[in-house]
């Protein structure tokens, strides 16, 4: 409860961004503050072990920010899931819906062992497209997801219901 607080108290929402009608979540305070963001990455990379993860994914580009350090604390690797055209390597690439046209993401096809257990990070939960096209990546890739961990999930978009069948009882937990 009051890792739950602190970390409230350090998210600041933006009215009208990124277009009128929207309150963006805006997380820069939180990772200005010491307390707060050593305190998520503790509870992060408790996650990791506590879900027995083999690698940590973080999804570009706040993702990374939470995943990389919370992996290194865990003893654990770190993947980066990045918008199409980014990584140098050979690929797979999942296209996914938005609200309004299309994104693609990929990550390296040999980014994992046949079988690893991927515990998948972001800062936000909205409406779950994002985090199941990742998922979706992930298998394909050869690995099998052990749970996906966010800062916070947007209840209202109902994410969480989205991603039921992608998790198959994998844990979802938002912090
Ligand atoms: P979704 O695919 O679940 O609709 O959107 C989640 C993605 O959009 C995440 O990668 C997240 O970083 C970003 N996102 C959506 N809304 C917000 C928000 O209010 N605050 C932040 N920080 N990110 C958001």
């Amino acid at each position: 409860a009051g890792l739950r607080k602190l970390l409230l108290s350090r998210i600041r929402d933006v009215p009208d961004y990124p277009q009128p009608g929207v309150v963006f979540k805006d997380i820069t305070p939180l990772l200005a503050d010491h307390a707060a963001f050593s305190a998520l990455i503790d509870a992060l990379a408790a996650l990791c072990v506590r879900h027995e993860a083999d690698k940590v994914v973080g999804l570009e580009a706040r993702g990374f920010i939470l995943a990389a350090p919370a992996a290194a604390k865990a003893g654990l690797g770190f993947v980066p899931v990045r918008k199409a055209g980014k990584l140098p390597g050979a690929t797979l690439r999942q296209a996914y819906e938005l609200e309004y046209g299309t994104a693609e993401i990929e990550v390296h096809a040999d980014a994992f062992q046949p079988g690893d257990r991927v515990l998948v990070i972001d800062d936000v939960l909205a409406t779950g497209g994002t985090a199941e096209a990742s998922m979706a990546l992930i298998e394909r890739a050869g690995a099998r997801v052990a749970g996906l961990a966010v800062l916070m999930e947007l209840g209202f978009l109902s994410g969480r219901d989205r991603l039921a069948p992608a998790l198959a009882g994998a844990p979802l937990d938002a912090l």
